[in-house]
């Protein structure tokens, strides 16, 4: 058994000393899956490091114990550690391309781990690096496993990282979202493979993850972090459908899907709060929903709530006088504008070829089309959702529409806008499409420059996409921006590295909206976040659609975020829009084995209680 004993962990920090995880109490045996899951920062990758003993230089263990079959591993002389390390206990990275050495053939690191931790040698350790590489989902194995890390895409070297763990043959594995960088189809084999494994060699799985619907059905039990403590430990089963904590019942209402079509989304109000601060109370109270009087001052410790169940909140052990609070109101948004008159965007035969760099005299391909002739069509007011497997060319089409291809691809076909073809226009009448078409990128700490202040990231479009207003104009514009995105007016003179991951993607959201535009490409604009920031991320968009009739070409691999926000669907593959039509129908009676085979290996998370 792998046992954490009242692990306490700190980090120095600018701000000061950082108790990352404060009493964390867990056991994990042969053959089970326990899953940790949490919001960022609460916690559950330095869970994985501390056990392990790789805390960054600036943490330590300031207390408590982590047993393995009852020897204490934070007591073990760092030459026997290193045995138990990738020996007994593998683990994961979360960042392929920062784990795999770049210098070493692929083989030859899955090579390392067989040698160094089981009795194959040489050749046979060699035939066992290609099966192990066969057993991932690497095609060509023979082949590939000359490569370096270099030539493999990032769900590949994702794979190879996952075959050097589990070459080792070890006994318990730390999985830190172990498929997050991964499509659905390969999550899906990478999964099933580890569930393979555990039935085989009764491999023990710490599961990190904030992805709740594999957690449901890939673990046993599941604890839930917040702000570096356990708050509610439970099977898995039980956990989802009845949950204890006020955070656990918010977080399982956040998750978008087809039933809460008609409503915003349970949006937790605040942020995880920062660790280097003193608590009190509960470390839940200013967000929580049920808070009573005394919760701010009095610590809720974790108490039994049933034979495997327990729960840190004083709802439960010292039940008090609920907090006023304003009461609830009960809104419903409105269904999506029937499809009627002329579209807003018509694309038609829609190609977007890259020229390759071939030497001349070689032979192969001198050109790859990532986008090869696809249609379709968006009204005012409504989303389109373009789902598909990486390298689809989901995001390629996006850019395209979005004109930020023209100097980097050739590209045919028509976007016509409001009937004016895209691809046609320049000068005045190209400024003019390009105000009405913004794009929201996925990754908000990429997407803002880093030295710019907030006003200025706003004010740049509408200098150069509005030039006739004067700065006066601009000033009350860029304030009604931050009202209409939900942030303080004190956020324009702030930088970016202020703002969480939510309030980043919520200024990116104003930068679109600045100039007044009637189609944003989202892509992928909440596959970076929390589920609670992202349900904040989607409620303001469904209202702005709402308010504004804005049309989305929404880019996502997320199921249920297209049953929540979508009216339509196309379905990309390899270049091409294999499927599409209403949301309803294609997720309802998908036709095309391919949305079949996508759909299918999709985990779903029903949740039918709140
Ligand atoms: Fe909410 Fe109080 Fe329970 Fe904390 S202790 S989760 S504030 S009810």
């Amino acid at each position: 058994m792998l046992e954490i004993d009242d692990l306490q962990v700190e980090l120095d920090a600018e701000a000061g000393l950082v108790k990352a995880i404060a009493g964390m109490k867990l056991a994990l045996s042969r053959g089970e899956t326990f899953a940790l899951v949490g919001e960022s920062g609460c916690g559950k990758s330095m869970t994985a490091l501390a056990l392990m003993r790789l805390l960054p230089d600036n943490g330590r263990v300031a207390g408590g114990a982590v047993r393995l079959d009852g020897q204490d591993l934070l007591a073990l002389p760092e030459g026997r550690m290193r045995g138990v390390r990738g020996g007994r206990i593998s683990m994961i990275f979360q960042e392929p391309s920062t784990s795999l050495n770049p210098v070493m053939r692929v083989g030859d690191q899955i090579v390392e781990a067989i040698e160094a931790h089981t009795p194959l040698r040489g050749a046979a350790a060699r035939a066992k690096a290609i099966d192990w590489l066969a057993r991932v989902g690497i095609p060509e194995p023979q082949r590939r496993i000359a490569d370096y890390p270099f030539r493999l895409s990032g769900g590949q070297k994702q794979r190879v990282m996952i075959a050097i763990a589990l070459a080792a043959e070890p006994d318990y594995l730390i999985a830190d979202e172990p498929t997050t960088a991964l499509d659905v189809t390969i999550q899906a084999q990478i999964l099933d493979l580890i569930r393979d494994l555990q039935r085989e060699r009764q491999l023990g799985v710490l599961l990190i993850t904030h992805d709740l619907a594999v957690v449901s059905g890939m673990a046993h039990r599941v604890a839930l972090m917040y702000a570096g403590q356990i708050i509610e430990v439970a099977p898995a089963a039980e956990f989802f459908a009845q949950p204890k904590h006020p955070y656990a019942r918010l977080l399982l209402q956040a998750l978008p899907d087809a039933a809460r079509r008609q409503q915003p989304l349970a949006a937790i109000a605040g942020t995880v709060p920062p660790l280097w601060q003193a608590f009190a109370g509960c470390r839940f109270a200013p967000r929580c929903d049920r808070a009573m009087q005394h919760c701010a001052g009095t610590p809720p410790a974790l108490t039994d709530e049933g034979p495997q169940h327990q729960v840190r909140c004083l709802l439960y052990s010292q039940p008090g006088d609920a907090l006023p609070r304003a009461p609830a109101v009960a809104r419903e948004l409105p269904t999506a504008p029937p499809i009627q008159g002329e579209p807003l965007l018509d694309v038609r035969e829609l190609r977007v070829r890259f020229m390759l760099k071939t030497p001349l005299l070689q032979r192969g391909p001198r050109h790859f089309d990532a986008v090869d002739g696809i249609g379709f069509q968006l009204q005012a007011g409504r989303t389109l959702a373009l789902v598909g497997e990486s390298g689809c060319g989901k995001t390629t089409s996006g850019k395209a529409i979005a004109q930020l291809l023209r100097r980097q691809a050739r590209i045919s076909g028509q976007a016509l806008f409001e009937g004016r073809d895209l691809f046609k226009l320049d000068g005045q009448a190209l400024l003019q499409a390009r105000r009405h078409i913004q794009i929201i990128f996925q990754d908000p700490f990429a997407s803002l420059n880093p030295r710019m202040r907030v006003a200025d990231v706003l004010e740049e479009g509408l200098i150069a996409l509005r030039p006739e207003l004067d700065a006066g104009q601009r000033l009350a514009r860029l304030q009604a921006l931050v009202d209409q995105v939900g942030l303080r007016r004190d956020a324009l003179q702030r930088w970016p590295h202020e703002f969480s991951g939510g309030q980043r993607q919520r200024i990116a959201i104003a930068r679109a909206l600045a100039v007044e535009p009637r189609l944003i490409v989202c892509d992928e604009p909440t596959s970076a976040l929390d589920v609670s920031v992202q349900a904040q991320i989607l409620n303001l968009l469904r209202e702005l659609q709402r308010e504004q009739g804005l049309a989305y070409l929404f880019i996502t691999h997320n199921i249920g975020v297209v049953e929540y926000i979508a009216d339509d669907i196309a379905v990309m593959q390899a270049g091409r829009i294999v499927e599409r039509g209403p949301c309803n129908e294609v997720l309802g009676q998908p036709r095309e084995g391919f949305t079949q085979a996508l759909l299918a290996a999709v985990p779903r998370l029903h949740v039918t209680t709140p």
